[in-house]
């Protein structure tokens, strides 16, 4: 009788199976062929200072136009970029377009950087470095209008050469963030090893703020140790005024999520960032 289910089952799962495995090897074909055909682009998603709701920074995010399948999230298709090591040559387009786009909205908000999401494939490259730098260079972004986000699970498989290109990055002036934060199992020391110049608390604590008490210990708790350690401290995922109100009476100093602004092109960024107020020189690119 169990040889017969599992014949069974197995014969309902192939087809299934089949058409998941076509169109896996088909969509890394695409993928191949995707930077190079143009098919990528990049929203943007403002970051604002929670106090007066100007726009200090925005987060470049990665969207693949298939040709078939049309707009793809990242979800869908950077698990397989990282599996083949396309993600490679993605992040470096991205890194690139990123900055062409901040050289865009530099003159008029001089204090405003952009963020981009460096995968943990990539920091494990030497030529991480002349990768940013030539884009930054290229692009004529200072190199402080730039912050990698990593996530704590890339900086924790990270050797020791890993810290030591991180510290260079920050020598030349680029700023580090530490995404999805709390998520991870970084410990205190770990984080303290880091030369962080910002923490993003994952936007399932900021979710459950209202609800759970844990959730509301823990941005506060991460919006402290921001402080004590002299970073920057974001509140990801904002999506409601109770949650904004939340985290801004915590002391949480940014804010991103749909409750400022969607992730969206980058001509939809430049009137946002047209209406958010005049250069700041305290703001916080210019701190450091
Ligand atoms: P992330 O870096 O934590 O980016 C934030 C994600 O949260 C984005 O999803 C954004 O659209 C979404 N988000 C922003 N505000 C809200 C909100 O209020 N509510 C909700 N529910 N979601 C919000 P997205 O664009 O789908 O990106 C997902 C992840 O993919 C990113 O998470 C990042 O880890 C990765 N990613 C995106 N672009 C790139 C890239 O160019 N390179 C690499 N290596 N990874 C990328
Ligand atoms: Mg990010
Ligand atoms: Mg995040
Ligand atoms: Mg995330």
């Amino acid at each position: 009788a169990a040889k017969a289910a599992g014949k069974s089952a197995y014969r309902r799962c192939t087809p299934a199976l089949r058409e998941s495995a076509v169109s896996r090897a088909e969509l890394i074909a695409d993928l191949r062929r995707a930077v190079d055909e143009q098919q990528l682009l990049l929203e943007f998603q403002p970051i604002v200072d929670l106090a007066t709701g100007t726009v200090r920074s925005a987060e470049a995010l990665v969207r693949w136009q298939h040709p078939r399948l049309g707009t793809l999230s990242p979800a869908r298709f950077l698990p397989l970029a990282e599996e083949t090591g396309l993600i490679l040559p993605i992040d470096r387009w991205v890194i690139r377009e990123a900055c062409r786009a901040a050289a865009t909205w530099q003159d008029r908000i001089p204090a405003a950087t952009v963020a981009v999401n460096i995968a943990a494939a990539h920091l494990r490259r030497p030529d991480l470095i002349a990768t940013v730098t030539e884009a930054t260079a290229g692009a004529g972004l200072a190199p402080r209008a730039l912050t990698l986000e990593l996530t704590e699970s890339a900086l924790i498989e990270g050797s020791d050469a890993v810290l030591d290109r991180l510290s260079q990055l920050r020598e030349l002036g680029i700023r580090i963030a530490i995404d999805d934060f709390g998520t991870g199992y970084s410990s205190l020391s770990y984080l303290h090893r880091i030369p962080a110049t910002e923490l993003k608390i994952d936007r399932s604590f900021v979710a459950r703020l209202s609800e759970d008490t844990r959730a509301y210990a823990t941005v506060e708790m991460v919006t402290r140790l921001a402080g004590a350690y002299g970073l920057g401290v974001v509140a990801e995922g904002v999506e409601t005024d109770r949650q904004h109100d939340a985290v801004a009476a915590i002391g949480c100093v940014q804010g991103q999520g749909y409750r400022y602004g969607r992730p969206a092109a980058l001509a939809e960024l430049r009137t946002v960032l047209a209406r958010s107020g005049p250069p700041d020189v305290n703001g916080v690119a210019e701190s450091d």
